[in-house]
């Protein structure tokens, strides 16, 4: 797979109590400097083909439609999809900032996918996550982007809410089904080290969800989802098929992805590295020619490996094992065997004889089984 591209765009119309990502409130002045040095940014990559773009933030649409299409023309020109292949173009979107005719701009830019930040459709749950839309919104934006001919049309949903409980928690997922959405995301709500929610957390951690209720709602989220006919073919995402996210499937199969903007990460000849978080560091870097302030890592030998299995493990196809013994040559059965052993003994893993998946049991301790390999040398 050739490169992915991500970009971020870090203004929001306001700041979620619980959000942790490089963001900022919309400024036009601060937004068109960051803007400008985007663009400054992309003229000093070197021109690479590219199969997936992909618009994050922040709240891309935080930009009028005009400006988002420009910046896709100009990402298009300097990462071209390889040769005979259509890009997958996906922008995140933040219902309450639609206008009449973005999506139509979207579509003559050559978005493909649309991913639009719901969380909830219960107003309780909208208003303790400091969102501001409203179900109807949400509806509209998702008719809107199918009339626009958007391709694959994606809501985000979050469990562990404060204040959820399962039927409202089923409720937002009927909703969104509701809506013949092609894709959905399902997050659990994490918390953030300074962050208001962080604080409240603090004061009041009986308001939050333990693990044992975290994993009902989201085997909640998996039983309806798989019964609707979505794949759920990444611990946090379900899809019809043929609308999976080639852009994330990338990010799951250790590929290389150039990250454009303050705070983005990319992974290239196996380092990877990411970008200041100061947003007027990044912008006066960029300008003045400057390199932009970045920490970065190499991941070789077993470190790389270990990352590997990881992500693959993250995802329904798994680790196949000779496709690992080809590209990292290391026989994971052996290499592994110890931890391997235990997950299938607890059934959390199973080895089918060519690849490795976890069980469903093993996906609600993901993150567990997963971190697992990464303490192999
Ligand atoms: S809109 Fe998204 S990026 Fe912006 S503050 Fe809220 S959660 Fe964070």
């Amino acid at each position: 797979m050739s490169l992915g591209v991500y970009v971020h765009l870090p203004f929001c119309p306001y700041i979620c109590p619980y959000c942790d990502f490089a963001k900022w409130p919309m400024r036009p002045s601060a937004a068109n400097a960051y803007l400008a040095a985007l663009y400054a940014e992309i003229g000093r990559e070197p021109v690479a083909t590219a199969e997936t773009i992909f618009l994050g933030g922040g709240t891309p649409n935080a930009y009028d439609a005009g400006t988002v299409a420009g910046l896709i023309g100009r990402l298009r020109e300097h990462f071209p999809a390889p040769a005979g292949l259509e890009p997958e173009i996906s922008v995140e979107t933040n219902p309450e900032l639609v206008r009449t005719g973005d999506f139509e701009a979207y579509v003559a830019a050559g978005v493909t996918r649309l991913s639009i930040g719901v969380q909830s459709f219960v107003p309780d749950e909208i208003r303790t996550l400091g969102r501001k839309h409203t179900p109807e919104q949400v509806r509209t934006v998702a008719e809107q982007a199918r009339a626009a001919g958007i391709a694959s049309v994606s809501i985000d949903l979050m469990f562990a809410v404060p204040g959820q409980t399962a039927d409202s928690w089923r409720l937002s997922l009927e909703r969104a089904l509701a809506l013949g959405v092609d894709h959905i995301s399902t997050y659990g709500l994490t918390i953030e080290e300074h962050t208001p929610f962080d604080a409240w957390h603090t004061r009041e951690p009986r308001a939050f969800f333990d693990d044992t209720r975290e994993a009902e709602v989201y085997a909640i989220a998996i039983d309806t989802l798989e019964a609707a006919g979505f794949e759920h073919y990444e611990i946090s995402n379900f899809a019809r098929p043929g609308h999976a996210s080639l852009h994330n499937a990338n990010y799951w199969a250790n590929g290389e992805y150039a990250g454009l903007g303050v705070g983005a990460a990319s992974y290239r000849g196996g380092e990877r590295s990411v970008h200041t978080r100061d947003l007027q560091r990044y912008i006066e870097a960029v300008t003045s020619g400057q390199p932009i302030p970045s920490e970065s890592e190499s991941l070789t030998g077993y470190r790389r490996v270990g990352e590997a299995i990881m992500l693959a493990l993250r995802t329904s196809r798994g680790v196949d094992l000779r496709e690992f013994a080809g590209r990292y040559g290391v026989d994971v059965r052996e290499h592994y065997a110890p931890a391997i052993a235990e997950y299938c003994e607890a059934g959390l893993l199973e080895d089918d004889g060519r690849s490795l998946r976890l069980t469903k049991q093993g996906r609600f301790v993901a993150n567990d089984v997963c971190g697992a390999f990464l303490s192999f040398e």
